[in-house]
């Protein structure tokens, strides 16, 4: 049943969602998007409050802890091991109901995007999905403490920025890898367990074990604006990972050829080429891509072509704007730290 709206006055406090993923560690991108949240609670003269709903919850508190929240709340029972659309919607919008926050955001996984717009229904209020920014400022017309949402428009020719003046609580999902993860070690969370009755679920589906990545692209690569691509010269799982990274500090996506999807470093739906997925993106960057045809005819409305390969003669080479000679993981590395730095000043 969906509620009635609210007004901003009744509400206050920053909540973020802080995703345990694979079932043993909090998600990178719930760190950067607690970290975020402290500043915006701070701005706001506000409490921040991560939420840890988990299979032994307690274990990952220290690590939330770390990240400056004011309060952590958590439910822990082994009927949240896995995200459960049956389950996790009723107990957090239980949680809204009785403490009311004004800002309330997810990161942009697969569980982000099916609780978000599910939370967002149920109080009759906006959600802004794969947000790259977030600020907050008063408003003369709106009042004080509203969330502004930037994200890209228009096929990634425009950044817009959106506001929910009305309705609270304000809503967003969050690209990872746009915010950086700052410890705070000044402020010692305040600890405290909800209730969750257990067995809710009406018990006609039972999830017995979930792939241990979630790995679909959050934005579809054929409407993704730069993809950071993946080949045999990454060397490994381990590399190809850092890719994720690269991508959520570009605001794009991470594809890949065949071969790492073949080697199970990531999932299918990231292939491109004859038997994946044909992409225009303004910007494709290949790691370790030699560029055999039925990976290079998917890739070329691409904008701006960018291939590091230890081959200077590689056939990727011939179509590509820019290329840079050398080992892919030591470049991915690099121009991620180069990124943050630049993120940071
Ligand atoms: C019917 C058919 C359909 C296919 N469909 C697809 C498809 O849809 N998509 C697709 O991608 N492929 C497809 N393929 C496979 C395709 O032919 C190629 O085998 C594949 O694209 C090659 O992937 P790659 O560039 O990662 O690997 P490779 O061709 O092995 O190239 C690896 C590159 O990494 C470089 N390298 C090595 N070490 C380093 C290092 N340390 N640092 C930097 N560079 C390094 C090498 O110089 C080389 O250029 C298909 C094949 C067939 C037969």
């Amino acid at each position: 049943m969906t509620a009635a709206p609210v007004t901003e006055k009744n509400h206050r406090d920053v909540w973020v969602f802080a995703e345990i993923q694979d079932h043993e560690r909090v998600l990178e991108g719930a760190l950067e998007l607690i970290t975020r949240g402290r500043e915006l609670a701070d701005a706001l003269g506000e409490r921040l409050c991560a939420l840890v709903f988990a299979l032994e919850a307690e274990r990952y508190l220290p690590v939330v802890a770390q990240y400056g929240p004011d309060i952590i709340m958590y439910a822990s029972d082994p009927a949240l091991k896995h995200y459960d659309s049956r389950v996790v919607p009723d107990l957090l919008a239980g949680l809204v109901r009785d403490h009311r926050p004004s800002i309330l955001l997810f990161p942009s996984t697969e569980a982000g995007a099916d609780l978000a717009p599910r939370l967002a229904a149920r109080f009759a209020t906006g959600l802004t999905a794969h947000c790259t920014g977030l600020a907050v400022a008063d408003h003369p017309e709106y009042g004080a403490g509203l969330l502004l949402m930037k994200r890209p428009a228009y096929g990634g020719n425009a950044i817009a920025t959106v506001v929910c003046p009305k309705a609270r609580p304000q809503m967003a999902t969050v690209q990872q890898g746009v915010f950086v993860k700052k410890e705070r070690t000044d402020i010692h969370a305040r600890i405290i367990q909800v209730p969750f009755a257990a067995g809710r679920a009406d018990g006609r589906i039972e999830s017995l074990e979930a792939p241990l990545r979630w790995d679909k692209p959050a934005v579809p690569l054929e409407q993704a604006q730069v993809v950071v691509a993946g080949g045999r010269g990454l060397g490994s799982k381990k590399n190809f990972d850092r890719l994720y990274e690269l991508a959520g500090l570009l605001g794009g996506e991470t594809g890949a050829t065949r071969v790492p999807v073949f080697n199970r470093w990531c999932g299918e739906e990231r292939m491109i080429g004859q038997t994946g997925k044909t992409i225009r993106p303004r910007l494709y960057m290949g790691f370790g891509v030699s560029g055999q045809i039925q990976h290079t005819a998917s890739i070329v409305e691409s904008g701006i072509i960018v291939s590091v390969n230890s081959d200077p003669d590689t056939p990727i080479a011939e179509m590509s704007d820019y290329v840079v000679t050398d080992d892919a993981a030591s470049v991915l590395d690099a121009l991620i730290e180069r990124l943050k730095a630049e993120k940071r000043d």
